[in-house]
Order: C-alpha cells, then structure tokens, then sequence
C-alpha cells in the first residue's frame, strides 16, 4: 500500500474527473463583474460588550470562533431584496447584523502591523441564527452547528475592496426590522479590532483568499418570523435587504 503525501487543500495540479459538478459559493464584488469565490467562513462570538451583556456574559474574554460551510452564503445585490428560507426546527430564528472581512491573502500567525495587507474588503452580512438551538447547545457544553452553520444562514452583500472603502475603523452599524430600528451601534465598538482578530484566528488556522471572517454582532439583537423584511448598514457599505420566505 502507498501512502501519499499528505497536502493541506485540493490537489490543484491535477485535473479530476468529478463524478458530477459542485457550484463554487461565490459573492459578487461592488462596481465589478468579478466574484470573490467563498473558501471559509469564520465568525467571531461576543465581539461588542453590550452584545456579550445581553447574552448573559460580562468579561472581556479572548476572541473566540466558530464556522459556517462557504454555501451558506446568500449573495445579495444592492438595490435587491434577497429570499432567505426560513430555516425548519426553530421557534426563535435571530438577526445578527456584521461586518464582514474577505481575506485576499494567506497568512498565519500574521501580526498586527500586517493584518491590513491580508484584507481584500469588507461586507455588510447577518450571521442568521437559530437562537433556541444555540443556546440549548451551549448549555449541554455542545457544538453550535444546529443553531449557526444552517442552510442560508449567512446572507452577504456585496465585497467592497479595500481599495475603494480604506480600513474601516469606525462607522455606524445598523439593522431595522419591518422599518423599526433594532441594533445600532459602531464597528468602533468591536472589543476585538479587525487585525486582532486576524491576528488571533490566524494562530489557529491558516487563513486563504476567499476566507470570509464575521467580526461579531453588536446589540439588540432579537427574533424575526417568516415575511419579516430586514434591512442592515455600515457606513460605506451600503445596505443589506432581505425577505424571509
Ligand atoms: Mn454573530
């Protein structure tokens, strides 16, 4: 028996038959007809005290992690409401509106000063969550798949490239639900900045270009029903419209 050398990622100088065709999850890229092709995604939990409050927590503790499959992205243009289904086994399905950051560099353990230079843009996104699952999970001390890593659970605007919108260091962040407000802060707020979160992730993981990384939600967050419009900002990112279906 041969055992072949062990490679981190696909075997990309081969060209496979596939034994059927998978689609590349994909985001469009603002004032482009490019995509920016979705390889990860990463989220930060508990990212604005005021959030960590609500859920019940009241520490500045390290960042921590967790993922959602690249498919869940739901790619939404400007000016568009996109349909988001309503996902099956829950009672209280909650908005997390976020600052998204597109990573177009790979690095590990990549310091402070260079964080900026793995940034390929940002995003308005909501971290939809099945919020009685999650915390039944926690609480058994299980893992947050059920309640985070569903179907659709990550609807996106488009990327916005560094290039066009500077590092973003402050800025409102909003959601309103129906018309009325919900969550309104400022990215400002973030207990963990952006290069600290690439920072510290990236100990953990390598990160790649088209790793997408949510930074965590501020507060307000709460329930929505099916026909439910939500509508969520960044300064310079415009606005994210969706429908739940
Ligand atoms: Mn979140």
């Amino acid at each position: 028996m041969q055992i072949a050398n062990s490679k981190i990622g696909p075997a990309q100088e081969m060209q496979l038959n596939y034994a059927f065709p998978l689609p590349q999850a994909a985001v469009p890229i603002a004032g482009s007809l490019e995509h920016f092709p979705v390889r990860r995604i990463y989220c930060v939990g508990r990212n604005y005290v005021e959030h960590a409050q609500e859920m019940g927590f009241d520490t500045r503790e390290p960042p921590f992690f967790f993922c959602k499959p690249a498919d869940a992205v739901v790619p939404v243009m400007p000016g568009t409401v996109g349909r988001v289904a309503f996902p099956p086994r829950t009672e209280n399905l909650q908005h997390e509106v976020e600052l998204v950051v597109a990573i177009g560099r790979s690095g590990s353990s990549i310091p402070l000063d260079q964080a900026a230079a793995h940034i390929f843009g940002y995003a308005v996104g909501f971290d939809m969550t099945r919020r009685d699952l999650q915390f039944a999970l926690r609480d058994q001390g299980c893992p947050w798949e059920l309640g985070k890593a569903f179907d659709q659970s990550a609807p996106l605007g488009p990327i916005h490239r560094l290039s066009e919108t500077g590092l973003l260091e402050q800025g409102a962040i909003w959601l309103k639900v129906n018309g009325q407000s919900r969550q309104s802060s400022n990215i400002a707020k973030l207990t963990w900045s952006v290069p600290e979160v690439i920072g510290n992730l990236s100990e953990y993981f390598t990160l790649a270009p088209g790793d997408l990384i949510f930074t965590g939600t501020p507060a307000g967050v709460g329930k929505v029903t099916p026909g439910d419009v939500l509508v969520g900002g960044i300064d310079g990112l415009g606005e994210l419209s969706i429908v739940l279906v």
